[in-house]
């Protein structure tokens, strides 16, 4: 095991970003991945709780979404608590600790309590908003100083400490945390005050999520202007002449994208890697896990299998689960990839592919026409004659290529690497999107979840939402799926791929940009 970054009895303040995962820093990442506790506030994008490990405490503190709230005494005890019993705990704070965040009060009464603690930054809202909004906050020869303010101040103070007729003459540009819901009595205070009436003025709303909303207004009709539109919290607020940059500088709103609620339909544990691509590109990702994917129930027949792998012509992985499930049995029995000999193998597609080169093999075929098909196509030029071939599959394989290749004179023996089943109905939480109707594109990267989406949903209601939605398919046995629900593949790669179907669905709707 690595040497732990962290040491129980301590406390590790960490800076989540504002909203996209990705901005967490190393050291933070580093924390999550040891915590035996994370007290988080609202607004956290759940992949950060993921990286901590199974056993950790996720203790949600914070005042949204109708949880139990804690006071900010609470939370200190809690701190405090976890501490004594010689936890590694984490503070998960959205943007920096230190801005806006009561971060310095939370450590202070650690400090009088004797607990120790450490402060790991964050990207505050400030920088990480004005970058995704593309508005540099300082700019040469525009503004050479930057102010941070708090919209909000403590109710009971009696006498405001923020003096606006002091920050309007400033040559600085304002960023505003915590401002949406005064932001007329703000940009009033800053008129009467002499800042410019036509002060270009930003409002950036769910900045860095992929909701991410932008209003570009006047100091004057700002207000206005973010109360028609609906722009609530969380967002920050840019007073400046460095917003009138952003039509040269967006680059996260242009992405092909942006704003395009995606549904994935596939098991939760592989959607990441599309997620993640599709998130790249600017879209709304939500999950429907239609597929419970797990080890065979009975690993008896694979194991022996396995233990006869190098006495095979031809292995064939049709998925790459197939594989994975395979070698995670084949590492179980102590094996390696030494034990398939000089048993020559062959993958479905690009992606079955590139999962036996992360095991360090090469296949030795993967057919044009990336399918079931194709497979059976590219081995017409090969003799079967009385060759043994081992076809791993999940319990839900089709007989299509076992059929085929028996045909072709080869002793084929189909082994159940993962049993891959339809989610219990009720079990699944359904995207909110998907709730509302309103998707713009569902992706189905397997017969299985094309079967398993409508068995979940029902016919109807499955017909109701594909055919008011763009449709993806993987590849062609995929497509046919679709089509035997009577319904239309709008996108589809030319290879079967992960990567190479996100770029179909970006080429897609760079062509038909409203679809
Ligand atoms: N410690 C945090 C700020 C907490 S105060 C930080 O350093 O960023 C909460 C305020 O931060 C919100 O009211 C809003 O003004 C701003 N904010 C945080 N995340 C934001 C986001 N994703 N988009 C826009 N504003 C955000």
């Amino acid at each position: 095991m690595q040497t732990p970054h962290s040491a129980p009895g301590h406390v590790y303040f960490v800076g989540a970003g504002p909203g996209d995962p990705g901005l967490i820093t190393v050291k933070g990442a580093q924390y999550l991945e040891e915590a035996d506790v994370v007290l988080y506030d609202a607004l956290l994008d759940e992949r950060l709780l993921a990286l901590t490990p199974a056993a950790c405490e996720k203790i949600h503190v914070g005042k949204r979404g109708g949880h139990k709230s804690y006071a900010q005494e609470d939370i200190n005890n809690l701190l405090v608590q976890h501490a004594r019993a010689a936890r590694r705990v984490v503070r998960l704070k959205g943007g920096d600790p230190f801005i806006f965040g009561r971060g310095g009060l939370e450590a202070m009464h650690l400090r009088e309590a004797g607990v120790p603690f450490e402060i790991v930054s964050g990207v505050t809202a400030a920088a990480g908003v004005a970058a995704y909004a593309g508005i540099p906050l300082t700019h040469r020869d525009i503004a050479s100083s930057a102010v941070l303010v708090t919209g909000y101040e403590d109710p009971t103070k009696t006498t405001p400490s923020i003096d606006w007729s002091r920050l309007a003459p400033l040559d600085s540009t304002l960023v505003i945390y915590m401002g949406v819901s005064k932001l007329a009595e703000i940009s009033n205070l800053l008129l009467q005050h002499g800042r410019p009436a036509d002060t270009p003025t930003a409002v950036v709303e769910w900045g860095t999520w992929p909701r991410q909303r932008t209003l570009v207004s006047s100091l004057e009709c700002v207000a206005a202007d973010s109360q028609a539109r609906g722009i609530g919290s969380p967002a920050l607020i840019i007073i400046g002449r460095v917003v009138d940059l952003r039509p040269y500088l967006d680059w996260f709103e242009s992405k092909p994208l942006f704003s395009k609620q995606v549904l994935i339909t596939r098991s939760r544990e592989q959607a990441g890697d599309l997620q993640l691509l599709l998130e790249a590109e600017g879209a709304q990702v939500g999950v429907l896990p239609l597929l419970q994917i797990q080890p065979p129930d009975d690993p008896g027949a694979l194991d022996a299998s396995i233990g006869r792998l190098h006495q095979f012509s031809w292995i064939i992985f049709t998925s790459p689960n197939g594989v994975d499930f395979f070698f995670q049995r084949l590492h179980h029995l102590g094996k390696d990839s030494r034990a398939f000999g000089g048993a020559r193998i062959a993958a479905v597609g690009l992606a079955t592919a590139e999962h036996l080169q992360a095991q360090g093999l090469h296949p030795d075929l993967v057919p044009q026409n990336q399918s079931q098909d194709g497979l059976v196509e590219a081995f017409s030029s090969i003799s079967l004659q009385d060759e043994s071939v081992l076809l791993p599959t999940s319990a839900l394989g089709r007989d299509l290529l076992p059929t085929a290749l028996t045909t072709r004179g080869a002793q084929v023996e189909r082994v159940i690497a993962y049993e891959n089943r339809p989610p219990e109905p009720g079990s699944v939480d359904l995207p909110p999107a998907l709730q509302n109707n309103a998707l713009d594109l569902v992706i189905f990267a397997s017969p299985s979840s094309v079967h398993h989406f409508a068995a979940l949903l029902g016919a109807e209601q499955t017909h109701t939402i594909l055919s008011s939605t763009a449709i993806a398919c993987i590849g062609p046995t995929t497509a046919q799926a679709v089509a035997d629900l009577n319904l239309e593949v709008q996108i589809q790669p030319q290879e079967s791929s992960i990567a190479t179907l996100v770029q179909a669905i970006c080429t897609h709707y760079q062509e038909k940009p409203h679809e």
